[in-house]
């Protein structure tokens, strides 16, 4: 069940420790989905979109792309595919649209946002929260 802004103010929830868990489970479910069905046809910073220039390259203008693809973990980017590799697995791309809704459903899917940084963004609406009641 989801806890309740109510709930963290009042009881003092850690909600990066209740929320942690659903992240790394979602995360990694996405991962499976993404290895069962290939719908890149490749991997990260040489996918086959990027290079047929059918659509947007996913990663491309991104901070955390490295030399070696990315360098942090993010929810937004594990569910997300671009238009062309939607259409290389309708059965994949249903599968990571009910992951994205429950992602959605928790607060967990920033645009290209690392863990970190959705756990900083949730901190800080608690922290102002708490202070606006
Ligand atoms: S989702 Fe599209 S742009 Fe992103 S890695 Fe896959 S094929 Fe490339
Ligand atoms: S955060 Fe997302 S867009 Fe940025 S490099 Fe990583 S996978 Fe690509």
């Amino acid at each position: 069940m989801k806890p309740t802004i109510e709930a963290v103010l009042t009881y003092n929830l850690s909600l990066k420790r209740t929320v942690e868990p659903i992240y790394d489970y979602l995360y990694t479910t996405g991962q499976e989905i993404l290895d069962k069905y290939n719908p890149c046809k490749a991997n990260g910073a040489d996918c086959v979109a990027g290079k047929g220039k059918r659509c947007d390259h996913c990663c491309g203008g991104c901070p955390y792309l490295g030399d070696e693809g990315c360098t942090v973990k993010s929810l937004w980017c594990k569910l997300m595919l671009c238009c062309w590799a939607r259409t290389q697995s309708p059965e994949g791309e249903e599968e990571l649209k009910t992951l994205r809704e429950q992602a959605a459903h928790w607060g967990l899917l920033g645009y290209r946002a690392s863990k970190e940084d959705t756990f900083r963004h949730i901190s800080k609406t608690i922290r102002r929260m708490r202070k606006e009641h």
